[in-house]
């Protein structure tokens, strides 16, 4: 497919970082969200396009069990399909591992990057885990350790940051706790998720500046936003004004929210780029390559791309989906 080369005019904007990491989640947190089963060789072909397309970390699978998530039960078959990226594109393939048991299977194929996975709400943790928050961060202490002794680099997500749809606002200060409890495990880096969409950008900057007070340094925090409410990018220009350096996206903006009533998730990858090229910051990704990969990707999933950047570079109108 040949598309239209559009970009937005390059003008910088002062107090924001040079260089931006791109934490593409398309193939993971997008397609689990995906009710249609997407065949294992589809799923590797699209790793391997968004890696040609310039992410330099493409979250691959989870081993989480079959059953929980049967999108993703075919992961004992996908990573061996794209591990070779990691060497030969010198990309980073983390994979999500929810347990012990999942760790084990991770390791066993050469994973050399992985994230676990806690709440920053009891009510969350229930409904996702059926376990207590301090239940969560107990299972995933000993996952986080053994990964670190083999070298293996690990992520914490840490979910319903800004709001929970049970609990309303959450207050900041029981997310810093959450967090610091993640990084004192032995977490490399975290990234706070917005999962319902509902953070604003002065709360953006109210729960950085608590983090940094408690003592969690900046370039160890990435950031999750999803769009449901129109937010995502007005965050994600405060969290880099603030100094963040690492922001999730799904290409394509795959992956609806299963707690809010929208089909709009993930930030999509796409809408991403559109703004940090405009703003002059690098993130070595060719926007043309990854727009023709999530168009694919959307003919393969029978539907349109819900990324704005998508549809106007591809001329998918809104009346299609
Ligand atoms: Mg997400």
């Amino acid at each position: 497919m040949t598309l239209p080369t559009a970009l937005p005019m390059t003008v910088p904007a002062p107090a924001l970082p040079p260089r931006v990491r791109i934490y593409e989640v398309g193939a993971r947190d997008g397609l689990q969200n995906e009710k249609a089963v997407v065949p294992t060789e589809i799923k590797a072909e699209f790793i391997r396009r968004l890696a040609a397309a310039g992410l330099t970390t493409v979250e691959a699978t989870s081993f989480v069990h079959p059953k929980w998530v049967p999108q993703l039960a075919d992961s004992e078959l996908l990573f061996p399909l794209v591990r070779d990226l990691e060497q030969d594109a010198e990309a980073q393939l983390p994979v999500l591992v929810p347990n012990d048991r999942g760790l084990d299977r991770a390791l066993a194929l050469g994973a050399r990057n992985v994230a676990v996975f806690v709440s920053a709400t009891e009510s969350f943790a229930k409904a996702n885990l059926n376990r207590t928050m301090a239940e969560a961060l107990a299972m995933s202490e000993p996952v986080v350790t053994r990964a670190r002794e083999q070298d293996v680099r690990v992520r914490g997500y840490l979910s319903m940051c800004f709001g929970d749809p049970w609990e309303g606002a959450v207050p900041v200060a029981q997310v810093v706790r959450t967090a610091k409890a993640l990084l004192d495990m032995g977490c490399d880096e975290l990234s706070l998720g917005d999962t319902i969409g509902v953070a604003t950008p002065g709360h953006v900057l109210a729960l950085l500046a608590g983090l940094n007070e408690a003592g969690v340094p900046t370039d160890r925090i990435g950031v999750h936003f999803h769009d449901t409410y129109g937010q995502a990018l007005a965050n994600t220009l405060a969290a880099l004004q603030h100094g963040v350096r690492t922001v999730d996206a799904s290409a394509g903006g795959l992956g609806g929210c299963p707690y809010a009533k929208s089909a709009t998730g993930n930030l999509a990858t796409e809408d991403l780029v559109w703004m940090l090229d405009g703003l002059g910051i690098e993130t070595g990704v060719d926007l043309g390559r990854l727009t023709a990969t999530s168009a694919w990707m959307a003919e393969q999933l029978g539907r349109p791309s819900p990324s704005r950047t998508v549809r106007a570079l591809t001329g998918t109108s809104h009346q299609e989906q």
